[in-house]
């Protein structure tokens, strides 16, 4: 079951299934919903999404090593720099 309102960290978890189409219709319903009114996620699925297209010939959906990691240590310092 999807919760009602997902967070920034659930649609983080989802943006790589989102981009390969990957997710249930509730679960992309729920990141689309989220995009559309979140800034940062969707700066995120734009540049999640270069780098996929970037590798697209291949067809490798796989991101570059580390990639989440920094990923993550980036949008944590996003969202603490809003909070703050
Ligand atoms: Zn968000």
């Amino acid at each position: 079951m999807v919760p009602l309102v997902i967070d920034c960290k659930h649609v983080w978890e989802y943006i790589s299934g989102y981009l390969d189409n990957n997710l249930e219709a509730s679960e992309r319903n729920e990141v689309q919903k989220h995009l559309e009114h979140c800034e940062i996620c969707s700066a995120i699925l734009d540049s999640t999404r270069n780098i996929l297209i970037l590798s697209a010939d291949e067809r490798v959906f796989e991101l570059p090593l580390g990639f989440s990691e920094r990923l993550h240590a980036r949008l944590d310092e996003e969202m603490q720099r809003i909070k703050a």
